[in-house]
């Protein structure tokens, strides 16, 4: 079903695929034509995300190897709502270094720590009309984007682990209170 820009009411939650699905190793196209059907998929994104309890939610992550990405997240003690769904994105500007803890909504159960990623970025591309944007980010939403991003090229968090006893199972006590601290990427 087709529906305008920013006024369908028929979102719906797409199916999230896991590792064994050889998409999520793509690399995934740039989108060149911009039409409202895009609206109806960032909006589904995001509804996806919401459903999962997810941060972040790139294409491939729905079986669609294209390079789009949302991400949602609130900074903590009432800091800055980021809301984004960002279209060809690039890092133009990496800045720092930190080791993190990530999970993914396609590799349920599991959880990597010390998972390098840069403290500063500058992210590139192009909003759901396709107009330029520019969305600068810190910490761990910069940690979100860089993991997003990732998805476009292929890459998952198991290849960024500096070693195999960093991936770890989460017990669903642990998921819990990791849900409640926001410490879950996507
Ligand atoms: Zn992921």
């Amino acid at each position: 079903m087709e529906c305008g820009a920013g006024e369908c009411e028929h979102m719906a939650i797409r199916k999230v695929i896991t590792t064994e699905n050889p998409i999520l190793r793509q690399k995934a196209k740039k989108i060149h034509r911009f039409d409202p059907s895009l609206q109806r998929l960032v909006d589904d994104m995001f509804e996806t995300m919401h459903a999962a309890n997810g941060v972040g939610l790139a294409a491939p992550q729905i079986a669609q190897s294209i390079r789009v990405f949302v991400a949602e997240y609130q900074e903590p003690e009432e800091g800055a709502h980021h809301k984004v769904a960002v279209f060809n994105p690039e890092i133009v500007k990496a800045e720092g270094e930190a080791l993190g803890s990530e999970g993914c909504l396609s590799i349920p159960g599991y959880r990597g720590d010390n998972i390098r990623r840069a403290t500063r970025i500058l992210v590139k591309g192009l909003d759901v009309r396709g107009k330029p944007i520019r969305v600068p980010a810190e910490g761990w939403f910069a940690r979100i984007l860089q993991h997003e991003i990732d998805h476009l090229d292929g890459i998952l968090f198991l290849d960024r682990l500096d070693s195999p006893d960093d991936l770890h199972e989460i017990t669903s006590e642990e998921e819990e209170a990791e849900a409640e601290a926001e410490a879950i990427i996507e």
